[in-house]
């Protein structure tokens, strides 16, 4: 079994709490157990940590004021294969390019407000569960 980061992104959590059980219904049925759950606003410190290997490109600073500039939901999720399963549910990080039917394609706004982050690899996953729930 394996573990890995899931979170939904302030407008998503701004918009109200019909689009936050949608998603968390859409990682539920795709298999996932939910084993740790919160809704937080992040502090920057702790974003600029978190986003650290975007520290220097020019969408940086936007990026870490966007995710600390309001609350989101972070979630510990535990599967088989979990991190790239989950990375296929959410799709690319540009909604315009997501697969049909991933949660990107279906609440994604823009390359930056693209509804829903999820842990890269394995060594990300460690290192962002570590950051969030300690
Ligand atoms: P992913 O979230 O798919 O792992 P990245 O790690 O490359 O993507 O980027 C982290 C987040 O930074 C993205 O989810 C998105 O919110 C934002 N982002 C990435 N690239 C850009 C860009 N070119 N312009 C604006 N925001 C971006
Ligand atoms: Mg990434």
């Amino acid at each position: 079994m394996q573990q890995t980061y899931f979170m939904i992104k302030p407008e998503i959590v701004a918009a109200g709490d019909q689009k936050v059980g949608e998603i968390l219904a859409i990682v539920n049925r795709a298999g996932f157990r939910i084993t740790g759950l919160a809704m937080r606003t992040l502090d920057r410190a702790t974003v600029e940590d978190f986003y650290g290997e975007h520290r220097g490109k020019g969408f940086y600073d936007d990026l870490c004021d966007y995710i600390s500039g309001g609350a989101v939901v972070t979630v510990r999720l535990e599967r088989e294969n979990a991190v790239a399963a989950l990375r296929e549910l959410i799709g690319a990080t540009n909604p315009a390019d997501a697969a049909v039917g991933t949660i990107r394609d279906l609440y994604g706004a823009s390359l930056q407000n693209n509804a829903v982050h999820a842990s890269a690899n394995p060594d990300d996953a460690a290192r962002e569960l570590g950051i969030i729930f300690g």
